[in-house]
């Protein structure tokens, strides 16, 4: 059994918070790739996973959320695919205590699959399988796919992960809370993603961003009622408020942690933090399921 699954069956796996967030705070500017600053600012990228691991977290995610070849291409970065995903795991190895965990984070492709858009599945796979490859080689223990808005490119990174072997694999998607319940943006309900994404594979299944811990409190619920697989749940730091341009969110560190409590007793074996958090949620998230 890997040793982070061994890790959840004795414990709560606390994973870490924001990167997108906290390196806009740090000085990224708005349009800059976050993925450049694995070659440009690696020691403010291992920073930020340093205080993540100090803060009580177990796993930190590579800052690779959209370090896929199709998103690079749109920045015209294409050719740098490998380098930046092999740096970004190298940079989070070091910062990575003895006993703890590097997570490969594949995010979305941001375009949309064939038959509504022009990406083949075929290709969305291949991309994915080539970029949790060069994570591997820089490093990382498992893949962390997250953030997925649609169930069928969720499948197309799983397929492409898991070509490498026995790879250990987390599936994350990202659902909206409508009045009939909890739905991707493609319209996908929890049931048949969690049986879709097991059909495939995933060896832990979770939801993370859009939603706050408030409803990741319920949405728990549901997903521990359909699977028997560890559960990831990373909520976001409350609903954004958005300002002349400029995102805000109004949670606090301490409000965060005890709705985790919840999530916690909802059946979730993993938590962490989506946008807006940072290492402070995470301190009083480890400190409050401890
Ligand atoms: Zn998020």
């Amino acid at each position: 059994m890997h040793p982070l699954l061994e890790m959840a069956r004795n414990r709560i796996v606390i994973f870490d918070g924001a990167m997108g967030t906290v390196l806009m705070a740090s000085g990224l500017g708005p349009g800059e790739s976050p993925e450049l600053w694995n070659i440009e600012k690696p020691s403010l990228v291992m920073k930020i996973h340093r205080q993540y691991y100090e803060a009580g977290a177990q796993v930190v995610h590579t800052n690779t959320f959209g370090a896929n070849q199709f998103k690079l291409a749109d920045r015209g970065l294409s050719d740098k695919m490998r380098l930046l995903n092999m740096e970004a795991a190298k940079i989070a190895r070091k910062a990575c205590p003895e006993g703890k965990f590097v997570a490969g984070d594949l995010g979305p492709t941001g375009k949309l699959l064939k038959p509504i858009g022009d990406l083949s599945a075929e290709a969305a796979e291949d991309g994915y399988h080539k970029q949790a490859d060069a994570l591997f080689k820089g490093g990382v223990d498992l893949i962390s796919i997250e953030t997925m808005f649609s169930l069928e490119e969720a499948l197309c990174a799983l397929r492409g992960a898991k070509k490498l072997g026995n790879v250990l694999v987390s599936v994350s998607l990202t659902y909206n809370r409508t009045k009939k319940g909890f739905f991707t943006m493609m319209g996908e309900g929890v049931e048949k993603a969690v049986s879709t994404l097991e059909g495939a594979g995933a060896d832990i299944i979770g939801a993370n961003c859009t939603l706050g811990s408030k409803d990741m409190i319920e949405l728990t619920k549901e997903l521990r009622a359909a699977t028997t697989c560890p559960i990831l749940i990373q909520p976001n730091a409350g609903q954004p408020k958005t300002r002349s341009g400029i995102t805000t969110y109004k949670q606090t560190p301490s409000e965060f942690a005890s709705d985790a409590k919840q999530i916690r007793a909802a059946g979730a074996n993993m938590i962490g933090g989506c946008c807006g958090t940072n290492a402070e949620f995470i301190r009083e998230l480890a400190r409050a399921v401890a």
